[in-house]
């Protein structure tokens, strides 16, 4: 019945990525009435594997937008009015959180490191000394950089400080790919897009969120309509949402999340992450790609290469896209000339960043 081009080319892109057949089908489902028993049946199932994949017993709100619609939603509702949030800054996802506050009109600190380095514990540690915030901004994966931060000893960090400063998260382009202790870790938010790691098509987003963050939210006056925290958590515990979700989405990620859940399972997925990276990072140096990241910063998801400006992604990739693939251009005018991405997040095997690799080396040679 599905109708695909037969002109397919796997994305070794950090979003979107490639779906399996079988969760594209998934989406085929007929549409179900969203107040409907059908339709709370499935939010609850849903519910149920998502609090198992961020390991919470609090709620996971599905939002049927991109991720970057719940940035704004964990600012609006754990900052309030007279208070301040330190964005912690480290690459242009991070950069973008922070313009994301300052739109909201909230008062923003950043604490700042070159991209390509991660900020460490201490740092947030020292930052939180000097001034009480409400909140902490931290990007678990910044994709434009290919750094993975020490999040759990971070957010540890933040929950000694103060239980006043809400702990949020981006985990965008690391769940699935990286552990995720949301309750271990004292995490208050933790928000993802569909389109990274977890390997769905884009357009639904989730976010784990805690009681304290709630308790915040009640204290602000002014949280926005579609990103309420309150409202959402109003319509979850009847397993509903308040407007109209995704619904073909839905039936998605109930099919992604059972086969990672109870199939692949989260620790092998982890570890599939990992070699994919170790083989990434081993072919680059190899041909004489240096890393971008940190040393011992490097993600699991999204290997951040460096170039000669001359080295031209634009040619490698007319060449790779006849053969079905395509990398990722550094991002935006800082690091477009110098880097270049390659992702292996999702449900890639090593069988196809093998076939990437010779791919390339055989452009290499040509
Ligand atoms: C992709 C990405 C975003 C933006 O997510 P959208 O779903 O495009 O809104 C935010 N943060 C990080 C770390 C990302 O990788």
């Amino acid at each position: 019945m599905t109708i695909r081009d037969e002109k397919h080319v796997r994305l070794y892109l950090p979003g979107p990525v490639e779906v399996r057949p079988e969760v594209l089908d998934a989406q085929a489902n007929w549409m179900i009435g969203h107040r409907t028993q059908e339709s709370y049946d499935l939010y609850a199932r849903l519910q149920a594997m998502l609090r198992r994949s961020f390991m919470t017993e609090s709620r996971v709100y599905l939002s049927a937008s991109s991720g970057t619609g719940l940035m704004e939603a964990a600012v609006r509702n754990a900052v309030r009015d007279e208070g301040t949030i330190l964005h912690c800054v480290n690459g242009a996802f991070s950069t973008r959180w922070a313009e994301i506050s300052r739109a909201n009109g909230k008062q923003v600190d950043t604490l700042e490191v070159a991209w390509g380095e991660a900020i460490k514990p201490e740092m947030v540690a020292d930052a939180l000394r000097g001034k009480q915030y409400d909140a902490v901004t931290i990007t678990y994966n910044e994709t434009s950089t290919g750094v993975l931060g020490p999040l759990a000893d971070i957010a540890a960090v933040v929950r000694e400080a103060s239980e006043e400063t809400l702990a949020l998260v981006d985990a965008v382009s690391a769940y699935m790919g990286a552990p995720i202790d949301f309750d271990g870790w004292g995490l208050d938010v933790c928000l993802t897009s569909s389109q990274k790691a977890l390997a769905l098509p884009p357009g639904i987003a989730v976010a784990a969120v805690s009681d304290r963050t709630l308790e915040r939210a009640e204290s602000i006056p002014h949280r926005g309509y579609y990103f309420d925290f309150l409202t959402l958590e109003k319509y979850l515990v009847r397993d509903q949402t308040p407007a109209t979700p995704a619904i073909s989405l839905m039936y998605a990620l109930e099919r992604q999340l059972a086969d990672i859940l109870d199939g692949e399972g989260l620790e092998a997925r982890f570890a599939r992450h990992a070699e994919m990276a170790a083989m990434t990072r081993e072919w680059a140096a190899s041909r004489g790609f240096g890393m971008f990241p940190e040393a011992g910063y490097e993600s699991p998801t999204v290997s951040a290469l460096k170039k000669e400006p001359s080295f031209d992604i634009g040619a490698l990739n007319a060449y790779l896209r006849q053969r079905g693939m395509v990398v990722s251009a550094g991002y935006g005018k800082q690091l477009r000339d110098t880097t270049w991405r390659v992702a292996h997040m999702g449900d890639l095997t090593r069988a196809d960043m093998e076939q990437l690799f010779a791919a390339i080396d055989s452009y290499l040679e040509s």
